[in-house]
């Protein structure tokens, strides 16, 4: 046996779920939710994005929740940036990374950001420049996400030739990583397995750690599964698949961080976290969006009896003989 493979699970609701929804979770239920879930041992958290406020006023307050986030200790704070001027403000406010979403759809990045793939690369090209310009303590890790990378809700199906080659250019303009995003929820694991060795194979082993999954058919922890098997060890999710989808009634938004933990611990995978403390991070969201529904299935069935956690010190679940009714 080799030693357990440690897999960074990304904690995605507070950008992702809350861009998602209408209500406006108030600042200090943000900070709460944040505290709770590094302290279950979260070690990365994307905490908001940069985009005008008039646009996503769920996201108004990211650089506040940014500089909290930066005093817990410990923990990797995630932004993303749609362009220069949110760079700045992400510099600014403290972010440790920062990821910029370029669309492999064209169309869909015009309707999303109305900027071309070729003004998308001068962008990137203008933030590199920036962060080359800061002292290398106080410079920040840098992403490009390809957003759309499995499929486009506008365009259809998105050729694996075309993410490829903007993984390539990203890398070119200076990002320290790429990621795949399947926006939409249209991936299946097979796709995955494909077009990660394919990306894998253009830019380098060490310039593609992560994915960032929807689960808006089902197959979300299906996709993590093919992620897993060609050396993926990143992964985003979202606390109770925050967000939902409009489309899909029943289906999360992004995979739901309970469920992975679970499954990945299972398999003998360290996270770092400690699920029973994960699961009791629900009730802020609970009670802060009282309206939202929330998703898992383990938060519904709890820990199997025997349950033994990948990561030391993690809470195991109930023992055999520990439950009511066994005679002493
Ligand atoms: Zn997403």
């Amino acid at each position: 046996m080799t030693t357990k493979q440690r897999i960074l699970v990304s904690e995605v609701g507070p950008r992702d779920g809350l861009q998602s929804i209408q209500p406006v979770m108030p600042l200090e239920a943000k900070k709460a939710w944040i505290a709770a879930e590094a302290a279950a041992g979260v070690a990365e958290i994307e905490v908001g994005s940069f985009v005008p406020a008039k646009l996503l006023p769920q996201l108004a307050d990211t650089a506040e929740v940014v500089k909290y986030a930066r005093t817990i200790p410990g923990l990797a704070v995630a932004v993303l940036v749609p362009n220069l001027k949110g760079a700045e403000a992400a510099v600014e406010a403290g972010a440790h990374k920062l990821t910029i979403p370029l669309s492999a759809s064209e169309t869909h990045s015009l309707k999303n950001v109305r900027r071309t793939h070729a003004q998308m690369l001068d962008e990137v090209r203008g933030i590199v420049a920036l962060l080359r310009s800061l002292p290398a303590a106080r410079r920040p890790k840098f992403e490009g996400g390809l957003s759309t990378a499995f499929g486009c809700t506008i365009e259809g199906v998105v050729a694996p030739d075309k993410v490829v080659r903007l993984a390539e250019q990203l890398m070119e303009a200076g990002c320290d990583e790429v990621g795949l995003s399947d926006t939409t929820g249209y991936a299946n694991p097979a796709q995955v397995k494909e077009l990660v060795k394919r990306v894998k194979a253009a830019v380098g082993d060490h310039a593609l750690s992560g994915l960032h999954l929807h689960n808006t058919r089902g197959l979300g922890l299906a996709n993590v599964l093919a992620g897993l098997e060609v050396g993926i060890t990143t992964f985003d999710s979202s606390l109770g698949g925050l967000g939902g989808c409009p489309f899909a009634p029943g289906a999360s938004g992004n995979v739901v961080t309970e469920d992975l933990v679970f499954m990945l611990e299972a398999m003998g995978l360290e996270t770092g976290i400690d699920l029973p403390k994960l699961l009791e991070v629900r009730r802020i969201l609970r009670d802060a969006l009282p309206t939202e529904s929330l998703y898992g299935f383990t938060p519904d069935a709890g820990l199997p009896l025997g349950f033994v956690p990948a990561t030391p010190g993690a809470t195991p679940g109930p023992q055999a003989g520990a439950a009511a009714g066994v005679a002493a």
